[in-house]
């Protein structure tokens, strides 16, 4: 399935000169909605994960239905103070400033094998802090999952040497 087709190419959002890669008319369309996820799970079915870890708040998105199909559970990392139980937090820089995300602490036990997914890759800042978040409570990161990768801004050099899946590429 042509998977492109389906997102939608937003000029200038959310700042002048950025090209947003819209996948809410991908969500909408059925048959592509569920190819996303059923070709997501068949890539990653392999790496035996225990878990899906998705970050806030597309990765929910994409994450809780590809946990369902692969019959682990879903953890969700947040934006800070979002979560109400304890959380582990970490700081990554963005462009311009800090930002954070957080963990429930009780949501992930050491060695516990994780999956970190999200809807897209670009600089790899996200995924990254994610990365660094769940490998300092000591799990397992198996890999990881997006629908989209940004190949120009080289985020996957941001990340830790783990099997890397994206379906489509730009
Ligand atoms: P990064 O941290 O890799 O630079 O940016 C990735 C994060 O920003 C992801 O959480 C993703 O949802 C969001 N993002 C950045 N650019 C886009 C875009 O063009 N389209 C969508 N759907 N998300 C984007």
């Amino acid at each position: 399935m042509d998977l492109q087709s389906l997102i939608r190419d937003i000029p200038d959002f959310p700042k002048p000169g950025i090209m947003f890669r819209d996948i809410t008319t991908l969500l909408r369309d059925p048959a592509g909605l569920r190819y996303t996820i059923d070709t997501l799970a068949e890539k990653t079915e392999s790496l035996g994960a225990e878990c899906i870890v998705g970050m806030e708040s597309r990765g929910f998105i994409v994450g809780a239905p590809l946990a369902y199909k692969l019959d682990v559970g879903f953890i969700p990392v947040r934006k800070p103070g979002k979560l109400p139980g304890e959380v582990h937090s970490i700081e990554y820089e963005l462009e311009y400033g800090m930002d954070c995300l957080e963990v429930h602490q009780d949501a992930l036990k050491p060695g516990t094998r994780v999956l970190i997914v999200d809807d897209l890759i670009a600089t790899g800042g996200t995924a990254g802090a994610t990365a660094k978040l769940v490998q300092q409570i000591g799990c397992q990161l198996v890999g990881f999952g997006f629908i989209i990768e940004l190949r120009d801004l080289q985020g996957r050099d941001r990340l830790p040497d783990v099997p890397i899946v994206t379906l489509v590429e730009y």
